[in-house]
Formats: C-alpha cells, sequence, structure tokens
C-alpha cells in the first residue's frame, strides 16, 4: 500500500495540514490517514522542493531517499521579475515602453518586439525581467491565485502630481506580498516637479528613503524623456542582488501563468514565466486544468526558443485549453502523467466552482495554532473616520498572545470595497468594519473568494473576539 498523508508529512518536514491543504488545491480531500497515490506523492514533493527519485512509479519508491531536488550545487542566480505599480496616468505604461526601447536601442534583434505579457532586457550584461500589465489589480489578482511571481515592484509616482490613492492601494499591496519595493519619480521633466515632496509623502507610507536613514532606493526619472531609466534598470540588478534571487535549471520547470487567449490559427496561447527548472519544446506540461505538449515556444521577440529557464517568459502552444493568469504550470516527463494531473485538477476546479472556500477564517486560525504553527492573522481595517482606524489598528497591534502574531496589512476610511476583498483574498486576511459596512456587491465578491468580513462598532469587544478566536473559543457568529 501508499504511503499516507501523515507518514509523508513526516518525511517532508511539513505539517500533516499543509499536505491535506496541498491536495485539497488539487481536488482530493484527504484525512491524515488516507494512502496517497503515485501522482499525489509526487506532486506534493514538487510542491515542497523534493523530489522522488523516480518520477512516475511512485509507489516503488523507498522515501529514504526522498531528497531535496535543488541541491545548492545546481542553484544559479536568476532575474528577478519586477512589477510597475502606481497611480493611474503617472507614467507605467510610458516607462514599460521606455524600458522596453531601451534594449531594442542596444541593438540586440531587429527590433520586432512581441507583445507577451512580460519582457526582458538586458542590463550591463544581467537580464530583467517586465510584467507587462501594470498595476495592481493584475498583481493581485495573481497573488489570489497562489502566484507568487514578482520579486521587485516599482512604485511610479508623478513629481507633479504626488501619492494619490492608487499610490497607496499599490504600496499596501507590495508590502503585503513582502516583496521590495523601488520608487521611480517620474515626470522630473515637468515645470512644478518636486521629488523632494514625494519622497517626504511616501516616508508617511513608510517607505523612508535610503539618504534619509531609511531602506528604500528612490530614482528621479522621466519615462517620456529617457531620463535616469538606466541607473533605474541598475538599481533593480543590485536590489535583485541582495534579494539573492537563485533557482536550479536542472530540474523539470514549473512556473505560473501571465496570460491566456486563444488564438484563431494557433489554438490556446499561454505566456508562461518559468520559475524555477528548465521549459523544453516538446515538454509534457500541465498548466492549471489545462495540458498538452509544449509545441510552439517563442521568446518576447518572437524568436523560437528550444529552452527556457529560470524567469524566462515565454510564450506556447500546445494546450488543451486557455489558462488564466496566475494559474500554475508543471512540466512533466511523460505525457501520461501531464494528462492524468491535468483530469485531477479539472475535477478540482468543479469543486472549487461549487463553493468551498481556500481563504482565512478566524477558525481556521485556531486550527493553526492547535497544529502548533505559528499562526499569522492578517486584517484589513475600514473604519468611518481616521482616528477610529488608527485607534483599531493599534489596539490589534498590542495583542499578544502566544503562537499568534496580527498584522494590520492596510487601514483606511471609506466602505469596505472590492479592492479590500482582492488583497485580503491574495494575503489570507480577514475584514474588519469599523461603522462601515459592504455593499450588496461587495458581500458577494467576499462570498465567491472566501473572503470573511466582520463588523463591529466597539474596539475592545474587536479585541475580545480575536482574543477568543486565537484561544479556541470563538462564539459562534450570530
Ligand atoms: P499610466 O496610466 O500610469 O500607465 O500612465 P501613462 O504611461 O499612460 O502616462 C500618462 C501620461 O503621462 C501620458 O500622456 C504620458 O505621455 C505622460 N507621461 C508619462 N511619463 C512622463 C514623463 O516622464 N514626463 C512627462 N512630461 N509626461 C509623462
Amino acid at each position: 500500500d501508499g504511503i499516507t498523508v501523515g507518514e509523508l508529512a513526516e518525511k517532508i518536514g511539513q505539517t500533516p495540514a499543509n499536505v491535506i491543504k496541498v491536495l485539497f488545491m488539487l481536488g482530493t480531500m484527504v484525512t491524515i490517514n488516507s494512502s496517497l497515490d503515485d501522482e499525489q506523492v509526487e506532486l506534493i514533493c514538487l510542491e515542497y522542493g523534493y523530489e522522488s527519485k523516480k518520477k512516475v512509479v511512485v509507489s516503488e519508491i523507498n522515501f529514504e531517499e526522498i531528497e531535496i531536488v535543488d541541491d545548492e550545487a545546481d542553484l544559479v542566480s536568476r532575474p528577478p521579475v519586477v512589477t510597475i505599480m502606481g497611480h493611474v496616468d503617472h507614467g507605467k505604461t510610458t516607462l514599460l515602453d521606455s524600458i522596453r526601447k531601451s534594449k531594442v536601442v542596444d541593438g540586440e534583434f531587429g527590433g520586432i518586439t512581441q507583445h507577451i505579457g512580460a519582457y526582458q532586457v538586458e542590463v550591463n550584461g544581467k537580464k530583467v525581467t517586465f510584467l507587462d500589465t501594470p498595476g495592481h489589480e493584475a498583481f493581485t489578482a495573481m497573488r489570489a491565485r497562489g502566484a507568487q511571481v514578482t520579486d521587485i515592484v516599482i512604485i511610479v509616482v508623478a513629481a507633479d502630481d504626488g501619492v494619490m490613492p492608487q499610490t497607496k492601494e499599490a504600496v499596501d499591496h507590495a508590502l503585503a506580498a513582502g516583496v521590495p519595493i523601488v520608487v521611480a519619480v517620474n515626470k522630473i521633466d515637468k515645470e512644478g516637479a518636486d521629488p523632494e515632496r514625494i519622497k517626504g509623502e511616501m516616508s508617511e507610507l513608510g517607505l523612508m528613503p535610503e539618504e534619509w536613514g531609511g531602506d528604500t532606493v528612490y530614482c528621479n526619472i522621466s519615462a517620456k524623456k529617457g531620463i535616469g531609466i538606466s541607473e533605474l534598470l541598475e538599481t533593480l540588478t543590485v536590489v535583485a542582488e541582495l534579494a539573492d534571487l537563485k533557482a536550479n535549471p536542472k530540474r523539470y520547470a514549473y512556473g505560473s501563468v501571465v496570460e491566456g487567449r486563444l488564438d484563431k490559427g494557433r489554438g490556446p496561447v499561454a505566456t508562461l514565466l518559468v520559475q524555477n527548472g528548465t521549459l523544453r519544446s516538446g515538454d509534457p506540461i500541465v498548466v492549471g486544468t489545462a495540458f498538452g505538449r509544449v509545441r510552439q515556444m517563442l521568446d518576447d521577440s518572437g524568436r523560437d526558443l528550444k529552452e527556457a529557464g529560470p524567469s524566462t517568459p515565454v510564450e506556447i502552444t500546445g494546450l488543451n485549453e486557455v489558462p488564466v493568469a496566475g494559474d500554475k504550470f508543471m512540466a512533466f516527463e511523460t505525457e501520461k502523467t501531464a494528462r492524468h494531473v491535468g483530469e485531477e485538477r479539472q475535477k478540482a476546479k468543479q469543486e472549487l466552482d461549487r463553493g468551498v472556500s481556500s481563504a482565512m477564517s478566524l477558525d481556521d486560525l485556531f486550527n493553526q495554532i492547535k497544529d502548533g504553527e505559528v499562526a499569522d492573522l492578517n486584517i484589513i481595517v475600514k473604519a468611518d473616520v481616521n482616528g477610529t482606524a488608527e485607534a483599531v489598528k493599534g489596539s490589534l497591534e498590542k495583542i499578544d498572545i502566544d503562537g499568534a502574531r496580527v498584522h494590520v496589512i492596510r487601514s483606511t476610511v471609506g466602505a469596505i470595497s472590492e479592492s479590500d476583498v482582492l488583497l485580503a483574498s491574495a494575503s489570507k486576511a480577514i475584514i474588519y468594519g469599523f461603522n462601515v459596512r459592504p455593499d450588496a456587491n461587495v458581500r458577494r465578491k467576499a462570498e465567491e473568494e472566501g473572503v470573511e468580513i466582520r463588523l463591529h462598532n466597539i474596539i475592545y469587544k474587536m479585541v475580545e473576539e480575536i482574543e477568543a478566536a486565537m484561544k479556541g473559543m470563538l462564539a459562534p457568529e450570530m
């Protein structure tokens, strides 16, 4: 008989709860005593960076042989993946175009650039990958689907306009994702541009410039005139170096979908970002719930590729359906496995569509604590007035219970919005409304995403509720 969930969890140093969660995401409900079949074991191992020695017939494997596949010796530096965010009209698109052009100016590849949703440029011999869809909606949607793709966020702020609502949102999202932020102060060519003022405003959001003793790098640029772009690119390579980004080109590829579409002539087309391993044309592959073989693989200049290593964006054909941005992909040794996994995931998706939620709730929190994990509770606070938002945040951050940490990832004034729900979903957060309510649309969205919204009007009651939840004494919701 196969190995059980509990046994496998122990072998790979994970809690059974985590293993159960991963399988649940793949559509299989198991308990700690369920025995697992070959592909399930394979997938769990892959998920946690272990590889069973034999690829397909997992039931024959001696599990003492499970080893970390990414052997130190196999790890090499990989390029950073960068997302550009900021307020509308502050110059995100112009900056992306300007960076892309800087590559063409180098004269490297004849200048025909494809828009495949991501592109790579070379800076002093080092590559940098950019996701081509600016803004935090795409970024958050991907995170909500479990794809952690971005290594560095550039926040663009127009020097003649300053910090605006979407600038703040972008900062929230980047901080919640825990990725390094570089601030690009744009439009410095304009009259009235005041980069120093921007530094002050951004510092209030927690992004203190290096020259003021903080650790955020600021670059003054004009995306339109091409001023400061090469300095910005160099900064990215420095930040990437500090982040010490590594991957193992020797393994089967996995990564995330950046874009998917149906092409009349070519069928389903997907832009994939290889996050680890090497993808080869001809590889059997599962992408979300789609599967197939990589038939044609193109880079961002439209050139045929045989192989794509870590952090490379590629456009592929050969899938049986169109995947969605944020879907994960994995390459396999045989088409049979790919097909099987694809079909399993298809079933899983149908189950999820029937309304099983995966977001965080106060009950989950207690279960985590019970399992002996340090439980992180992410909270979004929305309140009617500024003083209240601050007071609520302060009280929450003071909660001190063994085995649990509270993080307020956003605290603002105003009604509970869809953007709050998306952030909550991506960060597995709970939303607390203080004298504010969600409207029907937001409520529906929260239900879809499985996000818990709790409404209060007395601070100490809310604190009591969270403390109670952490101690496993949560009263049933009214
Ligand atoms: P996005 O909404 O953030 O993508 O902003 P866009 O890139 O579309 O830029 C909005 C407007 O600002 C456009 O008219 C751009 O030409 C202009 N713009 C962008 N960067 C600069 C800049 O560095 N200097 C000046 N003067 N205008 C800029």
